[in-house]
């Protein structure tokens, strides 16, 4: 694809756009920057003139639209706007920052997707191929826009990218050496249509890929299970022995391949809680494998691993209760997942803002694992009444509240566990503010104890 002296529109200046307008920039294309927010509050302004970008803030001119060769569009960017109607009329290419990348970046490329573990487990992809040896860059969904490691990238490294659904939405490009997808449970469907489209834009993982791809997939999630792909399928489960693949035999993880098995990793050796984490160190280990990482190096390195911060992190322990943030726990299959890591004991804070989901699943973990529940936000009612006759349900108005009610619930031996099981947005910026908030409220708790 030549850029230079094409007429480019970037859409939407967030990260990526600011990254893929720079990088269009600099492969010598002229760049046109443009967003609906007034220009005081596009805090990449200047840095952008200076590279020499005209901007466009404030509105998304009609005829801004028609008139260039290129049109890259941020996710946030609703392409329902009758702007890019025209665009499309006129016939200008509408790709998105991932989609671009795509076309630029050399090397293998691995990919992740799933409803929940992907953060978690493209960082330990990423750690596992670096302390191999191998040269291996992380990007994607996860922070660094997939588009600014295009430079870095070389014809033998490795680029691991955290994929959502939506970015997988808009890829045609993307060919990935290993595409891993972990699981698909009701999440965005107040975006999504239907599961079956939520699934259907996950699917998109395997597009362009060959016999002598990978594609690593969860043998115990069904919908995944079933998936159709021309890679060569590698299956891994944590509740049954397979024929080929990675599965658990007592503690330990097998890989079984063409009938010889080898013993990657036992379970105590694992740093990180929870039947989920075992099948993102499963997926781990399938791409370590098959991008060529040493077994030892790798069950060193996820021996060290402990997890990702806001994913069921340890936080201190007061008197005998240890207190858990699982901010990300932001759909009620990760709940679940959090509430399965520990066996009994448990005070939960649930709420949040409502993403459509249906609580009635937690109902059996509440009643075996839960001592009482703590509700706090704007789904508070809908989850009460869902977790009716379970166990103690009670309110509280803040999170310092929460965890101070949490304490005073628990006895020796309890776990306070945040894991609400929706989004942050009715009390918090996003789930990282909630977490730090938590664990800020958990640490003023232990100075007063
Ligand atoms: P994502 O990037 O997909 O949101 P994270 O690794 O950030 O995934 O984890 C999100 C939430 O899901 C956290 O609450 C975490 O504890 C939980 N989780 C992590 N891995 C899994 C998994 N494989 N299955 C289900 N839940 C998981």
């Amino acid at each position: 694809m030549e850029l230079a002296g094409k007429k480019t529109l970037v859409v939407g200046l967030g990260k990526s756009g600011i990254a893929a307008a720079g990088f269009l920039r600099a492969r010598g294309a002229h760049v046109i920057a443009n967003d609906a927010q007034p220009e005081e509050k596009i805090a990449a302004a200047a840095q952008l003139k200076e590279q020499g970008i005209e901007l466009v803030a404030g509105s998304h001119p009609i005829s801004l639209f028609e008139n260039v060769d290129l049109i890259v569009a941020s996710p946030g960017v609703p392409l329902a706007l009758e702007c890019f109607q025209r665009a499309k009329t006129a016939g200008v290419p509408i790709i998105s920052e991932i989609e671009l990348a795509a076309r630029f970046l050399r090397g293998r490329l691995v990919g992740i997707t799933g409803s929940n573990g992907k953060t978690t487990t493209t960082t330990l992809i990423g750690k596992v191929l670096k302390n191999a040896g191998l040269p291996a860059q992380v990007g994607g969904n996860i922070g660094t826009p997939l588009i600014s490691l295009v430079e870095t990238s070389s014809d033998d490294g490795f680029t691991v990218i955290e994929l959502s659904s939506f970015q997988l939405e808009a890829v045609e490009s993307l060919h990935l050496f290993a595409a891993v997808l972990l699981n698909i449970t009701p999440d965005h469907l107040d975006r999504y249509d239907s599961m079956d489209a939520y699934a259907a834009a996950k699917a998109n993982i395997f597009r362009n890929q060959t016999s002598e791809d990978l594609a690593v997939l969860n043998a115990d999630d069904t919908r995944v299970a079933a998936m159709t792909t021309n890679a060569h399928k590698t299956f891994f489960s944590c509740k049954r022995e397979l024929e080929e693949g990675l599965f658990l035999r007592g503690d330990e993880v097998v890989a079984r391949a063409n009938g010889v098995e080898r013993t990657l990793i036992s379970r105590p050796e694992i740093g990180i809680r929870g039947a989920h984490n075992l099948e993102n160190v499963m997926a781990t280990l399938a791409v370590g494998l098959a991008c060529g990482a040493g077994p030892d190096s790798m069950r060193h390195t996820i021996h060290e691993f402990k997890g990702v911060e806001h994913r069921l992190e340890f936080v201190v322990e007061i008197n005998g209760v240890k207190f858990y943030n699982d901010s990300k726990a932001t759909n009620v299959d990760s709940t679940i997942k959090a509430l399965e890591a520990f066996d009994s004991g448990v005070i939960v804070i649930l709420g949040g803002k409502d993403k459509g989901g249906d609580y009635a699943p937690l109902v059996p973990l509440i009643q075996s694992r839960c001592e009482h529940v703590i509700l706090i936000g704007a789904a508070a009612n809908k989850i009460a009444t869902a977790l009716e006759n379970t166990k103690p349900l009670q309110r509280a108005t803040t999170m310092p509240d929460a965890v101070r009610l949490g304490y005073e619930l628990a006895r020796a031996g309890d776990v306070v566990l945040l894991a609400p099981a929706c989004a942050s947005f009715d009390m918090f910026d996003n789930y990282e503010h909630r977490g730090r908030v938590f664990k800020d409220a958990v640490r003023q708790l232990r100075i007063e104890h």
